[in-house]
């Protein structure tokens, strides 16, 4: 067994505290991983917090995370001790089904297992990376350049691959008008992107502080969402559009500023479901979609992307010491834009 340490959800309702627990020692296939950033998804808040009602404590959270190999099983081919490496949502899949073969493990039809807050294939509670180890299969680890700030890279792991993903796939690029929503860590993470896809970006939110950012982080116009004039401006313009808000909000509103046969990706996963008039889908023949994190090939490709292109998150820094603080400023959308636990302050736990 390994000994790790981190910080746990008990339950619903108390605060994250340290947290004392065991792992496996690696399998033939397995890594081992030092842990030296992991970012602060709002997922983690969703799932602390039992938002989608299917919480397993202690549950220690966290999937943004980059550290370094400190061992590997004899049957490890990609990775060696001292590598530097990311891991994120998922830490296993069937590998077979037709989802698992075509590289989309996040759709795996016999089930994923999350990296944290899941029963694995040993029967073994999965604890995430607000800790100092994890142990995963070489399969759900990713390769991460040296050039890029691992605190900055951390995010990329869910978020990065989270709205790449969808971008990629309804291909957006140079002459598409795209649209995303909300400007929290995904949100920054897809207007990067888009923007360095080559698309007309017009990022939506409904924070005037976040304005001037929003045109630094690759927007070619910000529109607050709460004046229904400026958005009527917009109606019938978008090729696409993804939404990366945490809680229900009004879709409608969004709905109708697609072009016809345009699509609304849905990649923020609120607790509750919205309401949608479906006269916004019909009349204009609009598609409603979603999306969740990506396979471990585009997720590596993303990485590479990154390197190649100098993208990584803009993140604030925190001792482990603050992460309750850091979830209350997440809900209140004050965080620009990714909170990142720096692993060493574990040390002080
Ligand atoms: P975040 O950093 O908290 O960002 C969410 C943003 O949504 C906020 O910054 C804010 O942006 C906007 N917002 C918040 N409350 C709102 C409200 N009541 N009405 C309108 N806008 C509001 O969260 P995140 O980490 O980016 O995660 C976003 C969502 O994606 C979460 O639900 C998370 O669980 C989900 N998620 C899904 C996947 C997936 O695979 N599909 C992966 C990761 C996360 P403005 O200030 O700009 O309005
Ligand atoms: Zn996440
Ligand atoms: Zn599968």
């Amino acid at each position: 067994m390994i000994q790790s340490h981190g910080y746990a959800a008990q339950q619903a309702t108390t605060p994250l505290a340290p947290y004392k627990f065991t792992r496996r020692d690696p399998k033939e296939r397995d890594v081992v991983v030092e842990i030296d950033y992991c970012g602060v998804c709002h997922s983690d808040i969703h799932s602390v917090r039992n938002e989608w009602q299917n919480a397993i404590y202690p549950m220690v959270p966290g999937h943004e995370i980059i550290g370094r190999v400190t061992a590997v099983g004899n049957k490890v081919t990609r990775f060696k001790v001292g590598d530097r490496v990311g891991v994120g949502v998922i830490v296993d899949s069937c590998r077979t089904c037709p989802s698992c073969k075509a590289n989309e493990e996040q759709y795996c039809e016999v089930g994923i297992t999350l990296t944290y807050g899941a029963y694995d294939k040993y029967g073994e509670l999965t604890q995430g990376g607000y800790s100092n180890n994890i142990v995963a299969d070489e399969h759900f680890v990713h390769s991460v350049s040296t050039k890029l700030d691992p605190a900055g890279v951390a995010p990329l792991l869910c978020a990065g691959i989270t709205t790449y993903s969808p971008l990629r796939h309804w291909k957006v690029g140079p002459g598409k008008k795209v649209g995303i929503v909300g400007l929290g860590g995904l949100g920054h993470m897809a207007l990067k992107f888009a923007h360095a896809f080559g698309a007309h970006v017009v990022q939506f939110t409904t924070s005037e502080s976040k304005i001037a950012d929003a045109k630094r982080l690759g927007a070619d116009d910000v529109v607050i969402s709460k004046d229904p004039a400026a958005m009527k401006k917009e109606a019938n313009s978008f090729d696409f559009i993804l939404d990366t808000v945490s809680a229900v909000h009004d879709l409608n509103a969004y709905l109708a500023l697609l072009k016809r046969d345009a699509t609304y990706c849905q990649v923020g996963l609120p607790d509750r479901p919205p309401m949608i008039n479906m006269g916004n889908l019909l009349f204009k023949r609009r598609a409603m979609s979603g999306s969740i994190i990506g396979g471990m090939a585009q997720t590596q490709e993303m990485l590479d992307y990154c390197a190649e292109h100098n993208i990584v998150s803009d993140v604030e820094i925190i001792p482990i010491q603050k992460v309750n603080e850091a979830f209350e400023r997440v809900i209140k959308a004050d965080v620009k834009y990714r909170f990142v636990i720096d692993m060493a302050s574990l040390k002080q736990a």
